[in-house]
């Protein structure tokens, strides 16, 4: 499949990504800055040109990932879990995979953030001075870098979610008022605002200053902000409707077998088309030693489907991402998502309990939450 993401690699078990969105914005880094600095510095020469520009660049993106580290290290210290950090076109966004449970915790996983790029554009700046007797390009990028910081830190704390301002909005308010989803609905609505704002501030640029480019550039994040503030209400909203409901609930305890020793032709044909099911568990009921799906089987070349077993094309039990009787409907939604499955093992132990069709999983929550209402 194709992956949208590079891993870079990981920062005390933190998947540190690149979206390949993000390298646009690299590319037109390299591009706008290396221009603009070829033009205010005429006399440097091309190699001081691009060097400058390239080790800029650099240190601007390892600020972005600091700044992300900050959010995350903080989380992880107060016992959230941070899987991912995922930088693209508008920045960085570390993968939190639950919210806080407290208004104290959010408030400081919120706030590291901005904290970290203030004290780099500090850091930046303050070297800049002793910088200018040693060389004009290092105190110009410190000087640029330190700028660039400050300007990270200032946007994110403009209180409209999913800003960093906004959580720390929505945190100020579940504080004082003691409730979570009031904190949400004012920091949904200072985003919708601030995304307004924005795209009125896009549409001047571009008819009243003829900034056409720039101004798309405003619009362009606005409406990613709007979607992005919307979303995080509606998620909001289905989560604290699901809380309480557990694997056990959701689970099909009918288990769909297939014997190790069949073909994949004849899998294909008996059970995957004359059933309508794109997978199976391969075992018996009480020993399942794995999965196996269309996937596996559109793997494997047409003519050595007949003398293949399942069992060679199967991914073995041990490898696959499960969840326990007792996982919350929250982690399942989440681990589906990250790992884009459509079915996921309920295992108990070794045992294989039931499982959980994606397709299936939306539907079955909906009849839970109606019939909770
Ligand atoms: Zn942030």
């Amino acid at each position: 499949m194709f992956r949208s993401v590079l891993v870079l690699g990981y920062i005390r078990g933190i998947r540190i990504e690149i979206h390949v969105s993000w390298l646009i914005i690299f590319v037109l880094l390299l591009v706008s800055l290396g221009a603009g600095l070829h033009q205010a510095y005429p006399d440097w020469s091309p190699a001081t040109v691009v060097i400058t520009t390239v080790v800029t660049v650099l240190l601007f993106f390892a600020s972005i990932l600091a700044h992300e580290l900050g959010h995350s290290v903080v989380a992880i210290r107060r016992g959230v879990p941070v899987r991912t950090i995922t930088l693209f076109i508008f920045g960085g966004m570390a993968q939190i995979s639950k919210d806080s449970e407290s208004a104290n915790d959010e408030f400081w996983i919120a706030i590291a953030g901005p904290a970290v790029s203030f004290a780099l554009a500090a850091g930046f700046l303050l070297l800049s001075l002793p910088a200018v007797a040693i060389s004009e390009p290092l105190s110009v990028a410190l000087v640029w870098l330190g700028l660039v910081n400050l300007v990270v830190a200032v946007f994110n704390l403009i209180p409209g979610f999913p800003l960093d301002g906004g959580r720390v909005f929505r945190a100020l308010v579940w504080k004082f008022t003691g409730d979570a989803a009031r904190g949400m609905r004012a920091a949904v609505m200072g985003g919708r605002l601030v995304a307004y704002g924005l795209f009125a501030v896009g549409l001047w640029s571009m008819l009243a200053m003829g900034n056409l480019l720039g101004g798309l550039w405003i619009m362009i994040i606005a409406w990613f902000l709007l979607n992005m503030a919307e979303a995080s209400g509606r998620d909001f909203g289905m989560r604290k409707r699901l809380r309480g409901l557990r694997a056990r609930d959701l689970a099909d305890q009918h288990l769909p077998l297939v014997s190790p020793a069949t073909a994949v032709d004849q899998w294909v044909n008996d059970h995957m088309l004359a059933g309508g099911q794109r997978a199976h568990f391969v075992g018996d009921r009480d020993d399942v030693i794995g999965l196996v799906t269309l996937s596996d089987a559109r793997k494997l070349p047409r003519e050595r489907w007949s003398q293949t077993t399942v069992a060679d094309i199967m991914t073995p039990v041990q490898k696959l991402v499960r969840v326990e009787p007792d996982s919350s409907a929250e982690e399942i939604l989440q681990l589906i998502n990250e790992h884009s499955l459509n079915q996921l093992p309920v295992m108990d132990g070794d045992r294989v309990t039931g499982w959980i069709d994606r397709r299936r999983l939306l539907g079955t929550i909906e009849l839970h939450l109606e019939l909770k209402s």
